[in-house]
């Protein structure tokens, strides 16, 4: 699956290499085998949503709830969502940002997996995580294509959510 994924030196920005997963999706049979991949990390933690994170989350979350049988519940940036939502706030390099859910996106007893492609400095997935507590349901593991190890992401999530897994592919 790496062997698809192309290193772009110096985007968006100086000092930055980009993990571009576009070559993978283009290639159905490593879509499929990182879907089915996901798909069983789902049904190992007994998920019943996935939540995919905008907008590369969608892309990789939407054919594992699909495949798997679990519902698909996206987690948006800022005014995207019509409904009622929960806004988080969280810290970018430079500045700030907000995510925000449909409150109603979840019934009692949801297991939330939370897709996307890339773990880097986990502040995304810690608002995510935070957006889906403020909804009242439990988030059993955050499953990633790709970690930035040096970047140290798990750390960051281990703050919030200590026990939650996270697999990297
Ligand atoms: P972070 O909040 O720092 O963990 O960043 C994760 C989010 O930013 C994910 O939604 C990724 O899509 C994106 N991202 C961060 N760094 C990269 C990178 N080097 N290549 C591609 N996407 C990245």
């Amino acid at each position: 699956m790496t062997s698809h994924i192309r290193d772009v030196p110096d985007y968006p920005k100086p000092g930055v290499v980009f993990k571009d997963i576009t070559p993978l999706l283009a290639e159905p049979a490593a879509f499929g085998a990182m879907t089915a991949e996901f798909v069983r990390i789902a049904t190992e933690l007994g998920a019943t949503k996935v939540v995919g994170l905008e907008a590369r989350g969608f892309i990789l979350a939407a054919p594992v709830a699909v495949d798997g049988g679990f519902g698909f519940v996206p987690v948006r940036k800022a005014g995207k969502l019509p409904g009622e939502v929960f806004a988080v706030s969280y810290q970018l390099e430079y500045g700030e940002a907000v995510l925000e859910i449909h409150r109603d996106s979840f019934q009692p007893g949801d297991r939330v997996l939370i897709v996307d492609d890339v773990l880097a400095t986990g502040g995304t997935a810690a608002a995510a995580l935070q957006a889906i507590r403020e909804c009242g349901a439990e988030t059993v593991g955050l499953a990633v294509l790709l970690e930035l190890t040096f970047l140290d992401g798990r750390a960051r999530l281990s703050a919030e959510a200590p026990a939650m897994p996270v697999h990297a592919l």
